[in-house]
């Protein structure tokens, strides 16, 4: 499948975009963030945890590379691995344990592990425009994926 698109008018948008891909992606699955500094990744994961039931404050794991988010039986693992310096340290984080039916992991700065990521089932990148607006585009890399995609598509069609 082609690249898919849509316009996000503003902060809200983004995070309303989060919301959306929360009740698509059914709790499960890798999704990755990619976009320069400020476009909205952090902004994009906020709306999808808290959609997922989180009430605090969603913080960028910049640092801790990691947040971790518990819901019953389910939960978001919210990686930036902006600040990894080798992807062999994905292994450090545990990673290979989040890889099951109930969580969902979102990866800001994928390009940052690529060779020690397994498929990702989408990708999200996020750019620029004009006044305040970011274009948010996606590909799927899996059916997982390609059922998100196309929820994504019906829910974004003009
Ligand atoms: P990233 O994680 O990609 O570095 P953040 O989500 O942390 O980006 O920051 C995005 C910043 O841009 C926030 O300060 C937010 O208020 C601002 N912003 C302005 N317009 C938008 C928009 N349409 N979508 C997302 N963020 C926006
Ligand atoms: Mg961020």
């Amino acid at each position: 499948m082609p690249e898919q698109r849509t316009l996000l008018a503003d902060e809200a948008a983004t995070e309303g975009f989060g919301q959306v891909l929360a009740r698509f992606t059914r709790g499960q699955g890798i999704i990755t963030l990619s976009g320069d500094l400020g476009t909205g990744k952090t902004t994009l994961s906020r709306g999808l945890i808290r959609a997922c039931g989180h009430q605090g404050a969603v913080k960028s794991p910049t640092f801790t590379l990691l947040e971790p988010y518990q819901f019953g039986t389910q939960r978001v693992m919210h990686f930036d691995l902006y600040r990894l310096e080798d992807p062999e340290e994905l292994e450090f984080l545990g990673f290979r344990d989040y890889l099951d039916d109930n969580t969902l992991c979102l990866i800001e700065w994928p390009e940052k592990a690529l060779t020690a990521l397994p498929t990702i089932d989408l990708q999200l990148s996020l750019t620029y425009l004009e006044n305040d607006q970011r274009l948010v585009s996606w590909r799927a890399g899996s059916d997982h994926g390609e059922t998100i995609s196309q929820a994504l598509i019906a829910h974004y069609r003009p």
